[in-house]
């Protein structure tokens, strides 16, 4: 092993792993269960939100041990709280750096240059998207990048379909969707199939799928729900509508390894390459787990499963290299985590004027007349993977500045109509008001550090 001493004091962690999606999390569960003490830098937005993929879809229904499925982000919620009860340590950033090329390993994020005597790589891949103008608005209401995972689902069922790609992924959907829908419309950019010529075969055969060849698709169109989807034809650039309620994406993933280039070998996909059925990559310490070495099987099963193999090899290494410091628990086993808690919502028998987080249409209304603070108004909704990352996010400002503000969420289901009169399309928005006045809105996940600015902003101006 080539050793090049780091100028960095800070003592070496035994292991960092950079991703918190099932690979993430069960890597640090299994090193955490063996005193390791792992550090997780869960990603923020560059590859994907913390909890990874799994938090942008609702139900998992094929994941062992739930027999009536589980929602994306609770089941997430479970492997990050069973990593912490362990003793995992949470770095909520994305990582900025990697630097492979000296030990210990050097991964830089939200500010701080952590050293890592061994790293796993847990970062997934990001599943490619056509960027329709009308993307945003239908994701998870008629558009999704997964068949195997969505096909099933209510919506889907005895309606036509599109799927959008020609490799063998778009084909293999297109067959597997016929279960559900009542016609496929294979969408394909050129006049060929880019998939083997026994898939090709089928999917032409396929009395339930229509191909649709040299279209491309332009954008989608519906209400709550898509209807419709714009195509254009590729040689005359004449566009048309077709009525479908789901477009599936198989237009390839894009592993998330842009941080290791050059000091890793990667496969012509940019795929980690490990040792076959092994999760070691090209170089000592170094491991892959989950959707950034796999092409092929992309579930969160398997995902979890190399996230297991990799925690076990990194520990007989550190072990063997006589790298591993190890912790005690005390006790040994740790106290049971329980049930997540939900905030009550908020009527006249509990509502509480100084609350730092209320939650529901009574609070928002009694806040928004008599509270002289700046006041964060989170719109999420029951299925929102996006809502659960952002929720603790708002929680930590609100707390970080000791009572100076204070924050309410609706969820857009249950007060819809307030929703409505608020202007909320999509889920998560913040509003940020302040003396009945609207100052600020936020559309999706963002950093802590927009909320606090935003607020101290107001404060600030309020004092001057
Ligand atoms: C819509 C949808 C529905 C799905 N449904 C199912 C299903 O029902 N059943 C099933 O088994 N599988 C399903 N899948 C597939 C499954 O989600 C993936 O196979 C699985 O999540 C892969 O796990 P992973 O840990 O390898 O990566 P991911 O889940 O992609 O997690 C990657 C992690 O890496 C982090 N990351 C990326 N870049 C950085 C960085 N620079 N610094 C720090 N962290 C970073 C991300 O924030 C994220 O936390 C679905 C996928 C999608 C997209």
């Amino acid at each position: 092993m080539a050793a090049t001493a780091a100028s960095s004091t800070a003592a070496p962690e035994n292991l960092v792993i950079v991703g918190s999606g099932p690979a993430g999390y069960t890597a640090a569960i299994y090193a955490a269960r063996a005193n390791l003490r792992p550090v997780v830098i869960t990603g923020f937005q560059d590859g994907g939100i913390p909890g990874g993929q799994l938090m942008t879809t609702t139900h998992v229904e094929n994941f062992p041990g739930f027999p009536d499925g589980i929602l994306g982000p609770e089941l997430m919620d479970r492997l990050k709280a069973q990593a912490l009860r362990w003793g995992t340590r949470l770095v909520e950033a994305d990582a900025d750096s990697i630097d492979l090329s000296q030990r210990p390993f050097r991964i830089s994020a939200d500010g701080e240059t952590i050293l890592a005597n061994a790293v796993i790589l847990a970062t997934g891949a990001s599943a490619n998207r056509l960027g329709l103008p009308s993307e945003e608005r239908f994701w998870n209401a008629g558009i999704s990048a997964c068949a195997i995972c969505d096909g099933a689902t209510p919506q889907f069922r005895d309606v036509e379909l599109a799927v959008v790609g020609g490799g063998d992924s778009a084909c293999e959907e297109a067959v597997y969707l016929t279960k559900y829908g009542s016609r496929v419309h294979l969408i394909v950019r050129g006049e060929q199939l880019r998939a083997s010529k026994a898939m090709a075969d089928r999917v032409l055969a396929n009395p339930a799928i229509s191909v649709h060849w040299n279209r491309q698709v332009v954008d989608c169109s519906g209400g709550a729900w898509m209807e419709a989807i714009t195509l254009r034809d590729s040689n005359t650039g004449a566009t048309e509508e077709l009525a479908v309620r789901g477009l599936f994406y198989a237009i390839g993933h894009t592993p998330n390894t842009r941080l290791v280039k050059g000091q890793l070998e990667v496969d012509s996909y940019g795929y980690l390459v490990t040792r076959p059925g092994r999760p070691e990559t090209s170089l000592e310490g170094v491991y892959a787990a989950g959707d950034v070495a796999d092409a092929e099987w992309r579930q969160g099963i398997t995902a979890a499963g190399s996230g297991c193999q990799a925690a076990l090899a990194a520990e007989r290494w550190l072990t063997h290299h006589n790298l591993a410091i190890t912790v005690s628990h005390e006790p040994v086993d740790p106290a049971a985590v329980g049930e997540p808690k939900r905030t009550a919502e908020s009527d006249e028998t509990n509502y509480d004027p100084n609350a730092l987080w209320q939650k529901g249409s009574y609070a928002l209304r009694k806040l928004y007349h008599d509270s002289s603070k700046p006041l964060l108004v989170v719109y999420t909704s029951p299925t929102c993977g996006p809502c659960h990352v952002l929720k603790p996010q708002l929680k930590r400002v609100l707390e970080e500045l000791g009572g100076r503000a204070q924050g309410v969420e609706i969820d857009i289901e249950a007060d819809r109509e307030i929703a409505e009169q608020a202007g909320v399309t999509g889920t998560p928005t913040v509003q940020l008001f302040f003396q009945k006045e609207l100052k600020q809105q936020f559309r999706g996940v963002k950093q802590r550090s927009e909320f606090r600015a935003a607020i101290e902003g107001l404060l600030g101006a309020a004092v001057g």
